[in-house]
């Protein structure tokens, strides 16, 4: 009798080769200390990281795996600092299409009440699929409300099958409306919980090792959904454990409102006041920081995660960004949930920023190449991170290739790294993450789509079902 085959999760045309070389990209962008653009050039990878950067003449002739990229870009993997995968459930909510932050939450928060821990693990399987075919390698993700028993093992376990670097934060959300917070009191935790299980999760998850594919951040979601007790304790815990912290912080005028009217002062004094500054905090949005603020994060050396594609969704704003790099804030870019930014592509979101940061301060407020810095060595800053966003020997082997032989690149010989940011978003032709190849002309090679897609569609509506 022939035993029944056993299921495994499909990799077809992934590959671990021991070393790999890539050649003939037309220009490879290094983002090094030097900002290399090299023409006809290449990479040599040994294991999960990189031993040389140089033009295809001076590389080994040959390795284990060769990867032929003549006519495409190669950059550093893009770094996805601000997001939240599960939201990918609820995109183009009708109820939520046209309202500003709160006002969005509270038609939310009904519906995610029913997340399940399947709809967890799909959902960011999904959202890491777009993410990477948009040129993303390294994402962080901020998971905040656990109802039914959904835990962030569901999406630790979904970064680890589709192979993406990953820095998962344990969010949390303790004061419900009984309380002045926002969130229904059904979505909010017992703080002793919380930090229980953060804990856990570092204990359990955390590598804080060079070249670490996974990551755990401490993170309370937001000044009007934890209290200030909540907030001083996860900074003690995150410090006590080296991690880093995340959370929203000064996202539009009803923000700093609630900042002032529940606090007496600005969300920076805030932060300042339970401790959530300093070179391993980074907060989302930022949009309405003030100039006293801006030097506050760049003396501490703050994280921002700018979100230029939800900021303007949800009409919060347009985020200081230029004065903050002005003076020193490190910024990376961030995605947002996918409820208030339905397309979560990285390309995408370095062109808005570029184009955002424009309206609001005229055409020499960020260039195409300062854009691809934030999207990639700037939000490998934000995340602690010096062996990711560039390409040089000694760092991550985490890289993607454009093919620029597409109708939207057509035309801009000039200048193909400019051309990245300024033509219409592109996906990857190839993604290598850690040395394995994750994108093969085109095709996610760790996950079958189809098959993903259509179990996402079916939980997403039974999602809107339960609501009603
Ligand atoms: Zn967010």
């Amino acid at each position: 009798m022939t035993p029944e085959p056993s299921y495994r999760p499909s990799s077809p045309g992934r590959s671990c080769p021991k070393t790999m070389l890539v050649r003939h990209a037309e220009v490879l962008v290094t983002m090094d200390g030097a900002r290399r653009e090299l023409r006809d050039a290449g990479l040599f990878i040994e294991d999960n990281r990189i031993t040389a950067v140089a033009p295809t003449s001076e590389l080994p002739p040959t390795a284990d795996e060769v990867l032929d990229l003549r006519g495409h870009l190669v950059v550093p993997g893009l770094v996805n600092t601000h997001h939240h995968m599960y939201q990918s459930l609820t995109r183009a909510v009708p109820a939520a299409q046209n309202a500003e932050l709160f006002g969005w939450l509270t038609s939310l928060y009904r519906i995610w009440a029913n997340l399940t821990p399947e709809m967890i693990e799909i959902s960011t399987l999904t959202a890491m699929a777009e993410l990477l075919l948009s040129g993303c390698t390294t994402s962080s993700d901020h998971l905040y409300l656990y109802p039914n028993g959904c835990r962030l093992d569901d999406s630790i376990a979904a970064a680890a099958r589709i192979g993406m670097r990953f820095h998962a934060s344990r969010g949390s959300m303790s004061v419900g409306a009984k309380d002045g917070g926002l969130p229904p009191d059904g979505l909010v935790e017992r703080e002793a919980d919380i930090l229980a299980d953060t804990q856990r999760l570092i204990e359990t998850y955390h590598d804080a090792g060079r070249y670490a594919m996974l990551r755990v951040a401490v993170a309370p979601c937001s000044p009007f959904s934890v209290s200030r007790d909540l907030m001083r304790e996860s900074a003690a815990l995150a410090r006590t454990y080296g991690v880093s912290m995340h959370t929203h912080l000064a996202e539009n005028a009803a923000d700093v409102a609630y900042s002032r009217e529940r606090f007496g002062m600005t969300p920076a004094e805030y932060a300042q006041d339970v401790g959530w500054l300093g070179p391993d905090v980074w907060h989302a949005h930022c949009v309405q920081l003030d100039a006293a603020g801006i030097d506050l994060f760049a003396r501490t050396r703050t994280g921002v995660a700018h979100c230029p594609c939800s900021n303007m969704r949800l009409a919060s704003g347009i985020a200081p960004v230029r004065s903050m790099r002005a003076a020193g804030v490190p910024v990376g870019l961030g995605v947002d949930g996918s409820a208030s930014n339905d397309g979560a592509q990285m390309v995408a979101e370095a062109r808005q920023a570029l184009l955002l940061q424009r309206v609001g301060f005229g055409p020499d407020a960020m260039s195409a190449r300062e854009a691809l810095e934030i999207a990639t060595l700037g939000g490998a800053a934000v995340l602690g991170r010096d062996d990711i966003g560039a390409l040089a020997p000694g760092m991550a082997a985490d890289f993607v290739a454009f093919d620029l032989h597409q109708p939207r690149f057509a035309g801009a010989w000039h200048d193909p790294v400019a051309a990245l940011i300024f033509c219409a978003p592109s996906q990857v032709a190839y993604s290598v993450i850690d040395g394995k190849v994750v994108v093969r002309e085109g095709h996610l090679a760790t996950v079958e789509l189809e098959p993903l897609i259509n179990r996402h569609n079916a939980l997403a509506q039974r999602l809107a079902s339960a609501a009603h």
